[in-house]
């Protein structure tokens, strides 16, 4: 490769236009790179797409000296380092999968004062002798990307990261920027303590992205529910969609192919071949559908991907808002659709009691868990309970299923004590816990194998339910389970009582559930098998 020649630029919006080939700068995007050549920090807060890169990048042009940048996304230094050098930049990383010389000529350019940029990984700060190669050269400022990992409370802590406030204590002068897009009130108050940003100026972007319709629906027939939403509304589109299993994002891939629908799988578990491949097809072909588990998407800048969708429950309100985030960067209508049902609850709540880690970490998780949960079962505008999650305000906005489609709510205090009271007679009297599908057969009055078994048609309960249907009765589970009203049990998804069941049965409280949807059965065409 010819060497790179370093590009002489005088000002920030000159840097932007000559390297960058952009006419104007985003949102705070000027302010914020002012600031940093000024010598002062920054905390910044910008949803994914935001254009966070060229906040550290344009002031490493600007500043005398090499902008040094922690990232986690090891796996994507590579791409981003050519990226930058395409445009002329002098960039180079250094990360755990080069080898010794590879490292020693980055080494080199870095003392020389060779590089704009250097890519660092959060592990190289683990051995001292990164410490002393910094100590060599000329460092004009420190970016710490995905700043949120340094959080605890976070759903992304790389412990690395606590390292970080070493290098402000070695190099305090300094400038220092931080960013993330995904951040709470809490975790954003976690960076700043962790990273001894406080004094610095935040800048706080609006989280709102208003191109992305989000919608969150109950899961009956997961496939053919996608399969529909694939068909009526985004034919011929790039998408992705999000699965919890390897398992699952293989059988998803395949048949979405059987059913005429452009798809390909992504996971962890796939030959790194297949991967880079499906990948790349995914970035320069049209309208390819990409089956992944949450391990793909980070890093990726693809703008016209039009619909996001989950089969599965993510894990946190957090993770939501980063995967959904990558649909519509080029900011035309974009779909954000989510299937969930009750089995996904007791799916995660496994993950979470059988998880490694302190009894501190599940709980978190549990909380985060809770936060998704309600998110979905809300009847408000779901953008507006997405941007109070961020702490931000906003208007219902007439782009999301609540608004288009306002959920009717009804009193089900009277269903809630029914559920509650078969799950009490149940752990009282009989000394037995059961999962949501035998508790409604009992409600229902079904006297199948299993309720004839356990003699369960004897309990003053049985039957008295039958004004709901199945369905609803599911409906009316997950929605107490989402309001903490009862609780599932990790190893059977046994239901039990929690705390707060004892006021709604006493009569003390009551509860507002959101009405159901009778679905029509999606309209799924013709079936290949
Ligand atoms: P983030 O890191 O916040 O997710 P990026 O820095 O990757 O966002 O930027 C997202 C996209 O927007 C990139 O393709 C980037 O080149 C583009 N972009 C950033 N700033 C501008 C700008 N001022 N004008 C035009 N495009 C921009
Ligand atoms: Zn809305």
């Amino acid at each position: 490769a010819p060497p790179v020649q370093a590009r002489e630029v005088g000002s920030a919006l000159e840097a932007l236009q000559r390297v960058f080939g952009y006419d104007s700068f985003r949102g705070d995007q000027q302010e914020i790179i002012d600031h940093l050549v000024e010598g002062n920090d920054a905390l910044v807060l910008m949803p994914t797409g935001g254009g966070k890169s060229l906040c550290y990048q344009i002031p490493a042009l600007v500043r005398k000296g090499v902008g040094v940048v922690i990232s986690p996304l090891i796996a994507l230094m590579q791409d981003q380092v050519d990226a930058l050098q395409a445009l002329g930049v002098r960039a180079g990383f250094l990360n755990s999968t080069q080898d010794m010389d590879e490292r020693r000529v980055v080494e080199a350019q870095f003392v020389a004062g060779d590089l704009d940029l250097l890519y660092l990984a959060p592990e190289r700060l683990r051995v001292e002798s990164t410490v002393r190669l910094l100590e060599r050269g000329t460092v004009s400022l420190f970016a710490i990307d995905e700043a949120h990992c340094v959080s605890q409370w976070g759903h992304d802590f790389r412990p690395d990261y606590l390292m970080l406030s070493g290098l402000h204590e070695r190099w305090p002068d300094v400038p220092r920027i931080a960013l993330t897009a995904t951040a709470t009130q809490a975790t954003r108050e976690e960076i700043a303590t962790r990273l001894d940003l406080e004094k610095a100026r935040h800048f706080v972007a609006s989280f709102d992205r208003p191109n992305i319709q989000y919608r969150i629906e109950p899961k009956s027939d997961p496939k053919r529910q996608l399969l529909s939403l694939l068909r009526s509304e985004h034919a011929g589109d790039a998408g992705i969609v999000y699965c919890l299993s390897r398992a699952s994002v293989e059988k998803t891939a395949d048949w979405l192919v059987e059913n005429g629908i452009e798809a390909v799988p992504y996971h962890a578990g796939l030959d790194a071949r297949v991967r880079a491949t499906n990948q790349s097809r995914f970035l320069r072909e049209d309208g390819l559908v990409v089956v992944a588990t949450i391990a793909f998407g980070m890093g990726i800048d693809k703008p016209d991907v039009r619909f996001v969708a989950h089969l599965d429950l993510p894990k946190s309100v957090e993770g939501y808002y980063q995967e959904t985030g990558r649909a519509g960067r080029d900011g035309l209508p974009s779909t954000a659709w989510l299937a969930y049902g009750l089995q996904d609850v007791v799916n995660l709540r496994k993950m979470i009691d059988t998880s490694e880690g302190t009894d501190d970490h599940r709980r978190r998780m549990r909380t985060h868990l809770d936060a998704m949960l309600a998110l979905c079962e809300t009847v408000e505008c779901r953008r507006v309970q997405l941007l109070n999650y961020f702490g931000q305000t906003g208007e219902p906005c007439g782009n999301c299923d609540t608004c288009l489609t306002p959920p009717e709510s009804w009193d089900g205090t009277v269903a809630a004590q029914k559920v509650l009271s078969a799950i009490w007679r149940l752990q009282n009297e009989r000394r037995q816990k059961f999962g949501a599908g035998h508790i409604v057969d009992i409600l229902l009055g079904k006297k199948n194998a299993k309720v004839i078994q356990f003699d369960h048609d004897n309990l003053s309960v049985f039957g008295i339910g039958t004004e709901l249907s199945a369905n609803e009765w599911r409906g009316v589970v997950r929605q107490l389970l989402a309001q903490g009203l009862m609780a599932v049990e990790s190893n059977y998804g046994a239901l039990v009582l929690t705390d707060t069941s004892g006021d709604v049965l006493g009569g003390r409280r009551k509860v507002s559930l959101r009405r159901e949807p009778e679905r029509a059965a999606p309209k799924a065409g013709k079936s290949s098998s």
